[in-house]
């Protein structure tokens, strides 16, 4: 059993919250994610969970028992960094047994569970090489055993696919979410790859600035986004994100751009309200029957199996995404087709989701 409560949880550096308020119950057995752009506070708040960075403020509980105070060995929860600390002038094995060494079991008993977790990590080859003579995606599992060996309630994990190439990251992101449903732990994950988040985490809580934006399923976050900051955060090309104008004309609901007018589906009487209009590039569509916006193609992207096209629609940048080729070129006048179906409406000044 592992679950991981956060109240008020707060952290300062001198004047500065790194993290704010930030409350989180973090289940048995799931992959949270914490996601957020450099400095968001995403390692001050898993270092806070380490008891790395005591809390300024608020309270960590693990299975209800109080552990804000308790020193970070006692805390009976692992921590994989993106640097892997391993000891360079130690085997593979004795930087796996470490931990077990530390805690007083004895060579047989600690050369018994190091087989186990070797066996598990696929390392049981390497177990006499050093640091030095593995390659990135190695040494990352040695420090992942040597979390491993301690079969904590938890694994806390700072970045740990940072240092491996783009190849190696697929693989081992694929390896770690098959670790976790075989052991059943609890993971807390922190990242600001969106790829990542979206592959692995059963639910992903986005940071901005030291705040919770958003917590919910990599589904949520995605496709009800609590925010114009969740909703450019997580997709590539970001969410296109237009000025409008919310207004409802003979009883139905209409988001009006410059060039564009909406129609929300949506029967309601309601004052004329400023408002951030939000269309993920994969829903619009070129041509189309409705043709809502006008544009010139300004630059095409080659993904592989999708293109991009970056096109100025009056003052704004607006990114559609489809299968290649797209049959478009840059100068090309584009007519675009929204789906009401898939329109994001955001509050103009806070950001926040109205619909
Ligand atoms: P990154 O992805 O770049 O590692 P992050 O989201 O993990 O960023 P943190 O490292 O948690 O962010 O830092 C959050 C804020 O707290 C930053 O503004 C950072 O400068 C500040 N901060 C972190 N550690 C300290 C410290 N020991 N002393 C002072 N300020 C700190």
């Amino acid at each position: 059993m592992s679950r991981i409560q956060l109240e008020g949880a707060t952290k300062r550096f001198g004047g500065v919250a790194a993290v704010d308020e930030v409350s989180l119950d973090i289940g048995d057995g799931e992959f949270l994610v914490l996601l957020g752009p450099s400095g968001c506070g995403k390692s001050t708040l898993l270092r806070a969970i380490a008891g790395l960075a005591p809390l300024t403020a608020g309270r960590i509980t693990l299975d209800g028992k109080d552990i804000t105070h308790t020193p970070p060995r006692d805390r009976d929860l692992a921590m994989v960094f993106q640097s892997y600390a391993l000891y360079p002038h130690l085997s593979v094995a004795r930087n796996i047994g470490f931990p077990l060494r530390a805690r007083g079991r004895s060579k047989a008993q600690a050369r018994d569970k190091v087989d186990e977790v070797a066996k598990v990590l696929d390392l049981a080859d390497f177990l006499e090489r050093k640091p030095r003579e593995l390659s990135g995606g190695q040494r990352q599992r040695v420090a992942l055993g040597r979390a491993l060996v301690r079969d904590p309630g938890a694994f806390l994990m700072d970045e740990p696919l940072s240092n491996l190439d783009a190849k190696l990251r697929t693989a081992t992101r694929s390896e770690l979410t098959e670790l976790h449903r075989r052991l059943g732990t609890t993971f807390v994950y922190v990242t600001h790859d969106q790829v990542e988040a979206m592959t692995m985490a059963t639910r992903i809580a986005v940071l901005n600035k030291g705040k919770l934006e958003q917590v919910g399923t990599p589904a949520q976050v995605y496709d009800e986004p609590a925010s114009t900051f969740v909703a450019s955060f997580l997709g590539a090309p970001a969410m296109n994100l237009l000025p409008a104008t919310l207004v409802s004309r003979g009883g139905s609901l209409f988001a009006v751009a410059s060039e564009l007018e909406v129609p929300l589906g949506i029967t309601a009487e309601l004052p004329e309200t400023e408002v951030t209009l939000g269309i993920r590039p994969e829903h619009l569509r070129l041509g189309g029957e409705r043709r809502d916006l006008r544009g010139i193609v300004r630059l095409l992207e080659n993904l592989g199996s999708e293109e991009v096209a970056h096109c100025s629609v009056g003052d704004t940048r607006v990114c559609v995404r489809g299968p290649r080729p797209l049959g478009l070129a840059a100068g090309d006048d584009v007519s675009l087709s929204t789906d009401p179906a898939h329109v994001h409406l955001f509050h103009r000044d806070s950001g926040r989701r109205l619909l």
